[in-house]
């Protein structure tokens, strides 16, 4: 059979043009998606069985067992970390804000990490935002900016933004100016019309001077900027004041660069401003498919988009004090359910550490290095391809994936609503703390 119009639940460009070949509930092909999401989609050695540590070694056991194992480990938590998200469908996210309510903990995601800086810019200065469909019917100036798309999200440029023929942009690559701003020469940088080096740690002073150029006060700016002379800068400022339509895509380089929430929200100025003179639109690139959804998950039920402690009984959000790296930096969480996500191979070493010496529950389809500092591990389906569900798109639009192929492993929506009843049934008998 041939399954077409089949999302990629790799990163956060969410294609919606994939087929796939599946034969005897297997599947066989993929095409038209990126090398990284064809190896998503095809799949690779899974956790067999759920597991629990006894003597220092995971044993198999079954799914009840484990269930119970995670729920006793939470009920006797005084402050548990729910941790991760960014890589399952908004169901089982619903079901896991729930969970951290019902069990007092602090859930966060995996934007603590990453674009955690850009969801606290846009809270404050609010997002001159667009869909990904009209950057590409309508962008004829697109800046890249501390971001890499040609390696992290492959088919962008293809689908949405630099290369793609549009309504009104019928010519593709040949109608649109292209700019990267980097701390060094990407690949992206290679389709690019202008590059810019800047400086690392100089973001905000290049958008300053930018700023400046726009408004008109450019006998203000030094003869150099972040490395980037004054001619170059008037240049670039040219270049985005005559665009019909513009859109800055940013990345990590811009939001963990000196200055982080501030550089973002600096963006954010320039970009209001440039709609004083045109058409101007910004954009994260979200990394995980779902870690947009996530936000949106939490924001509808509790008001905050991460990093939300519900110790007190009711939702508290204060990054820097509440984030699953502050909470693990200070030893202040003693347990942790880590679901979609690698935070042994993502966080700082001493968080690492930190998690080594708590309980950890780990809900993913595959080994990483979190399963080995964890007292249980529970296998699930593969979210897009073993299991249906809703996720945003960097641009915040909802889509729904599809199931491809049955299944043996439950979905992490089932995993989470299995440890949740075994909660309720500790409680009542009480065993429950
Ligand atoms: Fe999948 Fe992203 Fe590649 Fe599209 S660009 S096929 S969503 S990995």
């Amino acid at each position: 059979m041939i399954q077409e119009d089949v999302l990629c639940s790799f990163c956060g460009c969410l294609c919606d043009d994939i087929t796939v070949d599946v034969e005897d509930d297997q599947i066989k092909r993929v095409r038209h998606a990126c090398r990284l999401g064809a190896s998503k989609i095809m799949g690779h050695e899974r956790i067999k069985s759920p597991m629990i540590r006894e003597n220092g070694e995971l044993k198999e056991v079954g799914y009840q067992e484990a269930y119970d194992r995670a729920a006793q480990i939470l009920l006797e938590a005084k402050k548990p970390l729910l941790y991760g998200w960014a890589s399952t469908v908004c169901e089982a996210q619903k079901v896991g804000i729930l969970l951290a309510e019902e069990v007092g903990g602090v859930l966060d995601t995996t934007a603590t990490v990453c674009h955690g800086p850009s969801v606290i810019g846009i809270e404050e200065k609010g997002l001159p935002g667009a869909t990904l469909g009209q950057v590409k019917n309508r962008a004829d100036t697109i800046v890249f900016w501390g971001c890499n798309p040609a390696e992290a999200h492959p088919r962008h440029s293809l689908r949405y933004s630099s290369n793609v023929c549009g309504k009104f942009t019928p010519e593709g690559r040949s109608g649109r100016k292209i700019i990267v701003v980097d701390v060094r020469q990407t690949r992206t940088a290679k389709n690019a019309d202008m590059s810019v080096l800047i400086q690392p740690g100089c973001d905000y002073e290049v958008i300053s001077a930018l700023r400046m150029l726009v408004a008109g006060k450019g006998d203000l700016v030094p003869a150099v900027v972040g490395g980037i002379s004054k001619e170059d800068l008037a240049k670039l400022a040219g270049m985005l004041k005559s665009a019909k339509f513009g859109a800055i895509f940013f990345g990590l380089g811009i939001t963990h660069s000196r200055g982080r929430y501030k550089n973002i929200d600096n963006a954010l100025s320039l970009v209001t401003e440039l709609n004083a003179h045109t058409k101007f639109v910004i954009m994260p690139m979200r990394g995980h498919y779902n870690v947009a959804g996530i936000g949106q998950a939490l924001a509808w039920s509790s008001g905050f988009p991460m990093s939300v402690d519900y110790t007190r009984g009711m939702p508290y959000f204060c990054p820097g004090e509440t984030a699953a790296c502050d909470v693990l930096a200070r030893k202040d969480v003693d347990a942790a359910l880590i679901i979609a996500a690698d935070a042994a191979s993502n966080f700082p070493r001493s968080t690492v550490e930190a998690l080594s010496e708590i309980p950890v529950i780990q809900i993913d389809p595959y080994e990483n290095p979190t399963t080995l500092l964890s007292e249980v591990v529970i296998p699930s389906a593969i979210a897009g391809v073993e299991a249906e569900g809703t996720a945003y798109r960097m641009d915040g639009l909802a889509l729904r994936m599809k199931k491809l192929i049955g299944s043996s492993y439950p979905s992490d929506e089932e995993i989470l609503t299995g440890i949740l009843a075994s909660i309720r049934k500790l409680r009542d008998s009480g065993k429950g703390a």
